[in-house]
């Protein structure tokens, strides 16, 4: 699904990934913990594609193709999904639109015809109760005056609507309640298959209690210094990131 080999990015200038590996086989969910500051999100925006980041080495094949040469739109169109850490707002265009108007591009890219309305009307209910999503709450600009919680919910309903085939969540159970995140890793264990891989970015480790990693990584100064199990995200979770890093000798 995607191989990152030795990447090195800079923003204006400063390094902030120095040096990333990572192999991430269809179907299986990765988790990327570190402390704060230690490219989490960085990683993901370049995933993504956002062009702030400059790539100075190294490379990412995604698909068997070259990521880095697509753009933001075509690594979305081509199964690329990110839930950022923190949503922006998109006043004045409803939930609803955004949702219709994000599947359908999907489909005129697959060269398929646009949904039905009463069908997408349909699928997007039954989607949005699960997440417990009121249509009141659909019709509202995208992520305007949401709650923290708000948005990571309206985050995970787009991902159960565009079925990508990589999902990158950058810190989705940052400010949720234990109740928010159980729903979330439901819904996300819900979207598990072998065709689709997860790339699961969080903090803290109790998230990883619903959503069962199948390698957790230690990113710490932009490099991966720690992989393993499972059981590292419990080694965070007992003894904090200190000894790991100090061990790493990072
Ligand atoms: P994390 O998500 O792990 O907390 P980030 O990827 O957000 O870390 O940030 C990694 C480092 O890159 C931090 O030191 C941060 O200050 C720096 N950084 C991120 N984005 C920018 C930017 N736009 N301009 C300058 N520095 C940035
Ligand atoms: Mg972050």
């Amino acid at each position: 699904m995607l191989d990152i080999k030795d990447l090195h990015c800079t923003i204006d200038d400063i390094a902030i990934l120095q040096g990333i590996n990572l192999q991430v086989e269809k179907g299986t969910i990765h988790a990327i913990m570190g402390p704060n500051g230690s490219g989490k999100s960085t990683l993901s925006s370049v995933l993504a594609g956002h062009e702030d980041y400059s790539i100075s080495q190294g490379s990412i094949t995604y698909q068997e193709e070259d990521l880095l040469a697509m753009n933001i739109t075509e690594r979305a169109l081509n199964g690329i999904f990110l839930a950022f850490q923190y949503p922006i707002s998109l006043p004045g265009v409803s939930c609803s639109n955004f949702l219709r108007e994000a599947i359908n591009a999907k489909l005129k890219f697959q060269g398929k015809p646009d949904m039905d309305a009463l069908q997408f009307a349909k699928m997007l209910r039954a989607a949005a109760e699960k997440l417990n999503i009121s249509t009141e709450m659909l019709k509202r600009g995208v992520n305007d005056g949401f709650s923290g919680g708000e948005k990571k919910r309206f985050e995970t309903l787009q991902m159960m609507l565009l079925q990508p085939d990589l999902v990158i969540m950058d810190e989705t159970d940052s400010g949720l309640d234990i109740d928010a995140m159980q729903r979330i890793a439901e819904n996300v264990n819900q979207l598990k298959s072998p065709e689709r891989s997860f790339v699961i970015i969080t903090h803290y480790q109790r998230l990883l209690n619903y959503i069962k990693p199948d390698y957790v990584h230690i990113l710490a100064g932009g490099r991966i210094i720690k992989s393993g199990d499972s059981s590292l995200a419990e080694q965070v979770e007992n003894e904090g990131y200190q000894n790991i890093l100090q061990q790493a000798g990072a």
